[in-house]
């Protein structure tokens, strides 16, 4: 089992499922299920920062989480959320939603289930901290912050994200949920004391993956 933590725009998901690929493993984006539930809160016409109102919501929730590096969609309630999940408005709400400790602890359950279902590749931001802190190697993979937003912007081009905004936007987007990630209460964005720092500043991600593919090999 691989953890791989760390910051938005680091190129976390496209090594992870890369990573994962390479090694015939499974892949898990606890992101994206941070995201779902943020989607629905928005649709059940609910304020994010409503611990008790989305609480309450979390039991009439419906959605399974791909495992597959290769098709990763996502859908919730039967309906084909994967773009959905990446909008601007779900971006905002999900900061509070993922704050949420009733949502942190209906998750965790779902998260180490389906990370120990075999071999896997786990990405998020608490999983080498608290998810499976069992895992064989944990990555902690950061990039300098102009470059995470440059590649976070284009990304978001590439995937038809049309409402993020310029690159100046997007770092303050990504600053402000570095900032609330890092600070919240329950399982704050942080490396574990056992994780591998990869910086993947000035990387291309292909040299990213290599270098992950090195470490597990060892
Ligand atoms: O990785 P991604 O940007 O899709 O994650 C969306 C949000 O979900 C993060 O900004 C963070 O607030 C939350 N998250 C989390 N714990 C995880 C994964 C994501 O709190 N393991």
């Amino acid at each position: 089992m691989i953890a791989i933590d760390g910051p938005s725009g680091t190129g976390k998901s496209t090594v992870s499922r890369r990573v994962a690929a390479a090694l015939h493993a499974g892949y898990l984006d606890t992101g994206a299920m941070y995201r779902i539930v943020a989607l629905e809160v928005l649709r059940a016409g609910l304020d994010p920062a409503d611990q008790p109102a989305v609480a309450d919501l979390l039991p009439r929730l419906d959605f399974d989480s791909p495992t597959d590096p290769e098709d990763q969609r996502q859908v919730s309630a039967g309906v084909d959320v994967t773009q959905e999940i990446r909008s601007q408005a779900v971006t905002f709400a999900v900061t509070p939603v993922s704050a949420n400790p009733a949502v942190r602890s209906w998750l965790l359950d779902r998260q180490r289930r389906l990370a120990r279902s075999g071999r896997m590749v786990v990405e998020g931001r608490d999983i080498g901290t608290v998810i499976v802190p069992e895992a064989a190697l944990k990555i902690y993979l950061t990039a300098d912050e102009g470059e995470r937003a440059r590649r976070r912007h284009r990304q978001n081009r590439a995937a038809g994200t049309t409402d993020a905004g310029d690159v100046g936007s997007v770092a303050l987007d990504l600053a402000r949920r570095d900032r609330m990630d890092s600070s919240r209460v329950h399982a704050p964005l942080q490396a574990a004391a056992d994780a591998v720092l990869v910086d993947s500043s000035g990387l291309q991600i292909d040299e990213t993956v290599t270098r992950v593919l090195e470490l597990a090999a060892e």
